[in-house]
């Protein structure tokens, strides 16, 4: 049995498909103006353990994540501030579609590194103007959307009576009403933009024609227009940061269900947050903020981000800092050594009844509302399980690594193959330089080349006749 817990019911729920052995669900994607930080990659790997929890319990999965290329504002609360794509395209003297297509770019190499599976597709908002212009029309007939002249088409959110339904929240208090700057033409506070008129007398660098004149797309538009559009009326599963559900799903459910029906998504799943030390929510906004490649450039492994990632529940927050990354990289690495070990070890033997039992049990943890701490102990257990052949182990890791795509055995056999590969000439050099230092008694030169030689990665140790090196 699949559990999740659905933000709409604020109740941990059995899964129940619409067609049986199917699930179809919509992942909110990456605003491509900037890089993702590592808060972002955090929902696209909840996004993609939910794809592997399924396709592990023999389901077709059809998953949607969307690239936002058309800039929402900057203060998304109240449909003003700038356009986030203008903002990028001035900070980096470059246009809005090189922007776009630049960051699509690194974002695709980080989901890639973090061996995140590719969705089934990952439409881009600007591909599906005609369809969010469609939905607007739809809207306007039906009667929720109002102009407000020289601003925008907006939504009449008190048309919709179960408006902000997925937080608990009614009209009042959902939304920063008495914000700084906000926009009194609305007819609500909880009102939002469904099309925005471009600025007389200035051309916007993306800008459509329609019905109402030349402008652009409200944020919320898009996803609610792409996922009918690739999903259909209803599907499953919609997820996101929980960010998101207050003010941008909530938007979405309230454009949709006019149209499509209700419910239009059965389960609503979001993440928690990565926090920063003192608690902050890492946000791109801030300008200052941490990138897997950063993380990458100080050598750590994109897969201990992602151990450490998994090591918390998607529900708590996990927060950041350098030691938690160094303790989670050490864990991680102690696991693919024993695998490493265990590879070395194997015979042949294969016991099906203990596979299926470790395999089953690790699965129930997964499927129990994406249990991974619990199903890391279990792996935990797993590798040291001497009642198990080794051989039995590797399987059942090789089901794990297709569950969680944390890569264990690709990284055992890595770090096998090092270990039968000849230390490189240059680590040599430095070692002889070090014993000669040594010799000399030059110790400052000896612990300087000991601390190059340990910079790149390898460790040096004193034996009776000579040294010995070794991979850290
Ligand atoms: P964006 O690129 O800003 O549209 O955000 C992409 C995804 O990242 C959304 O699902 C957000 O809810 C999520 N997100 C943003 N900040 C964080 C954070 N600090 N921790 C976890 N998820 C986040
Ligand atoms: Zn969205």
């Amino acid at each position: 049995m699949i559990k999740l817990y659905n933000t709409l019911t604020r109740k941990l729920e059995e899964f129940k498909p619409l067609v049986p052995g199917q699930v179809s669900f919509y992942s909110c994607g990456p605003t491509v103006y900037h890089h993702a930080h590592i808060g972002n990659l955090r929902a696209f790997v909840l996004a993609d353990l939910l794809k592997r929890m399924f396709l592990a319990n023999g389901y077709q999965v059809r998953n949607i994540m969307n690239i936002t290329d058309v800039g929402h504002l900057t203060n998304d609360d109240d449909d003003s501030g700038e356009d986030k794509m203008e903002k990028g395209a001035a900070r980096e003297n470059k246009s809005v579609w090189d922007i776009a297509k630049f960051y699509t770019d690194e974002f695709l190499r980080d989901m890639k590194d973090l061996n995140n599976l590719p969705p089934t597709e990952m439409p881009k908002a600007t591909d599906y103007i005609q369809e969010q212009i469609d939905l607007v029309k739809k809207l306007e007939e039906l009667g929720y959307a109002y102009e407000i002249p020289g601003d925008g088409i907006y939504y009449d959110t008190s048309k919709f009576s179960n408006y902000g339904a997925l937080t608990g929240g009614a009209l009042t208090g959902n939304r920063a009403g008495a914000r700084v700057g906000f926009n009194d033409a609305k007819r609500n506070p909880t009102d939002f933009a469904l099309w925005k008129f471009s600025p007389k007398d200035t051309k916007r660098a993306m800008e459509w024609d329609s019905p109402w004149g030349v402008g652009f797309p409200g944020w919320h538009a898009e996803c609610s227009a792409m996922s009918i559009s690739l999903l259909g009326k209803h599907f499953d599963i919609h997820t996101g940061g929980i960010d998101l559900s207050r003010i941008h799903h909530a938007n979405e459910i309230a454009q949709s269900e006019p149209i499509v029906g209700k419910p239009w998504v059965n389960y609503w799943v979001h993440n928690e947050f990565l926090v920063d030390k003192s608690g902050d929510k890492m946000a791109k906004s801030s300008g200052e903020f941490l990138t897997l490649s950063l993380l990458k450039e100080k050598g750590y492994d994109p897969m201990a981000f992602r151990y450490l990632l998994m090591l918390g529940h998607y529900q708590s927050q996990i927060a950041f800092s350098w030691e938690a990354l160094d303790a989670a990289a050490s864990g991680y690495k102690n696991i693919a050594r024993k695998v490493a070990e265990l590879m070395k070890e194997a015979c042949g033997r294969f016991d099906q009844s203990q596979y299926d039992m470790r395999k089953g049990a690790i699965l129930s943890a997964v499927n129990d509302n994406l249990g991974t701490p619990i199903a890391l102990t279990m792996v935990q257990d797993l590798i040291t399980a001497s009642d198990m052949s080794p051989d039995t182990r590797i399987e059942v890791l090789k089901f794990v690594d297709d569950l969680l795509g944390l890569q264990f055995i690709d990284r055992a056999q890595k770090l096998l193959a090092e270990d039968t590969a000849p230390i490189p000439s240059e680590i040599q050099k430095l070692a002889d330089e070090r014993a000669a230092a040594k010799a000399e008694k030059n110790w400052a030169a000896a612990d300087e080349l000991r601390a190059q030689i340990e910079t790149a990665g390898y460790i040096v140790k004193d034996e009776k006749d000579g040294y010995k090196i070794t991979r850290k």
